[in-house]
């Protein structure tokens, strides 16, 4: 049985696809959606700039927050970013533009940012890059037109803020939420786009992002109401906002250090450790606990077949589907390139044999688009029981590794137990390659 099947158009399993242009390997109607989302913003720079009208502070104050916006830049760059830090806190500089200039101002001022980032900071692909200072840029503008409906010249008369916080407050407070609501509806139903087996309780259901808007809304907003007193103030604000930014992602680096990347699933070090914990624990509790290794069956025609980036795409969509499929306390994590590992904390031999057929039947059933085909994928699954295949995580790993190899051997697309030795197997045994360590 072939592991990698396509339905749609009859690709072929192995035939090399030429590359091309990222964007255009990832699922169909994402290019429709980025060209639709640039084209607005792009439409709406031209709109908004013949609409605006004169406003002497607009420009310095446009200058002085760039100014803030690339010295944060540079300072993070040092840090390092790698991919899955979200949060750079540049928003404490989007929104006093949005809020304080016209439309115009907040729609431009993402470009010159996000230019600095992909060139200083971290390059990420160019749809991704695009796609984000599009959102901030609409996201901006909706901010932008509401408030200055309500207060038609916020930069006019300094003095008024003061006067009259009790409108003004609840106003750039609302504005601020809809600048998070915008940008985050735009980015999200693109991360839906590109991968639709994410849930969308996932994609915007998560404490901590919840935790990160609601600080980058309060940043925002004091400094939004300092720069209407005076853009001096920047000068103040811009030390402390470095230093929170600083913290912020440091704390997201060291999570971020805690998963593999591609998956968001633990990484390998982390899931040893993890393992290592609930094996302790069940040999404190004398409770059982099971091992499934699993591997993606005959991946490397995928890569060839449709390249590595949709090749990550399948290991993300086989990722989720797991995740979907497993409780809150089972330990999983990628092991190694196409493979997984699954600890299920209280499970005996017929719940670990129920779960893997669960995910084995799950991930069978799941598809990946690709060109005008779909992918599908099947995975093989070795099972370990702790005490009766292994009395520690090396030995459980060694006796799920040979479960894993029996389920290739006998066919893929299966789950397998150790064997119990017979006479003359531990030589073919030993024909494996070494049980992998972490
Ligand atoms: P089998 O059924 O025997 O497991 O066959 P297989 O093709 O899945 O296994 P093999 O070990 O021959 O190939 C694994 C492939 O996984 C080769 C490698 O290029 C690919 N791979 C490993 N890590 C990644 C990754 O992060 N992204 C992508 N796209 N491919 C990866
Ligand atoms: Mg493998
Ligand atoms: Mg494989």
């Amino acid at each position: 049985m072939t592991a990698l099947q396509t339905s749609g158009d009859g690709h072929g399993d192995v035939a090399a696809a030429p590359r091309r242009w990222p964007l255009l390997e990832q699922p169909p109607l994402l290019a429709p959606y980025v060209f639709v989302v640039v084209a607005l913003h792009a439409a709406l720079i031209g709109v908004a700039a013949t609409h605006a009208t004169w406003c002497p502070q607009a420009p310095v104050l446009f200058g002085a927050l760039l100014a803030c916006g690339a010295i944060s830049i540079e300072a993070s760059r040092r840090l390092g970013m790698p991919a899955g830090v979200a949060r750079d806190l540049l928003s404490a500089w989007w929104l006093p533009g949005a809020l304080l200039m016209q439309p115009v101002y907040a729609l431009l001022m993402p470009i010159p940012l996000q230019i600095l980032l992909q060139l200083r900071v971290r390059r990420t692909m160019l749809h991704r890059r695009v796609i984000v200072t599009s959102a901030h840029g609409l996201a901006g503008a909706a901010a932008s037109a509401t408030f200055h409906a309500v207060v038609p010249h916020p930069l006019r008369d300094p003095a008024s803020w003061l006067t009259d916080l009790d409108t003004r407050l609840p106003m750039v407070v609302i504005c601020a939420v809809l600048f998070t609501v915008v940008n985050t509806a735009i980015v999200v139903v693109a991360a839906q786009i590109a991968n639709t087996e994410r849930s969308w309780r996932d994609l915007l259901w998560n404490r901590e992002i919840l935790l990160l808007d609601l600080v980058e809304i309060c940043v925002g907003i004091l400094i939004t109401i300092s720069c209407a007193l005076t853009p001096v103030l920047l000068v103040i604000a811009l030390p402390p906002v470095m230093m929170l930014q600083r913290s912020l992602m440091h704390t997201q680096l060291r999570a971020a250090a805690r998963l593999d990347s591609k998956t968001g699933l633990l990484n390998a070090a982390t899931w040893q450790l993890e393992a290592g914990t609930e094996i302790s624990r069940a040999v404190r509790t004398d409770e059982s606990l099971a091992l499934l290794l699993i591997d993606i069956d005959h991946f490397k025609r995928v890569n060839d077949a449709y390249g590595h980036l949709t090749g990550d795409q399948v290991l993300a969509g086989v990722a989720g589907t797991l995740v979907q499929q497993l409780r809150e306390y089972d330990v999983v994590g990628r092991f190694g390139g196409e493979e997984f590992a699954v600890l299920l904390p209280n499970a005996d031999m017929l719940e670990a044999c129920r779960v893997a057929e669960r995910l084995r039947s799950r991930v069978g059933r799941m598809c990946v688009p690709a060109d005008d085909a779909t992918i599908t994928v099947t995975i093989s699954i070795g099972v370990a029981l702790f005490r009766t295949h292994g009395h520690d995580l090396i030995e459980l790993l060694a006796s799920a590794d040979l479960a894993l190899y029996r389920a290739k051997e006998s066919g893929r697309n299966r789950i397998c137990l150790p064997a119990t030795k017979k006479p003359g197997e531990a030589r073919r045994i030993t024909a494996r390659p070494s049980p992998r360590r972490l």
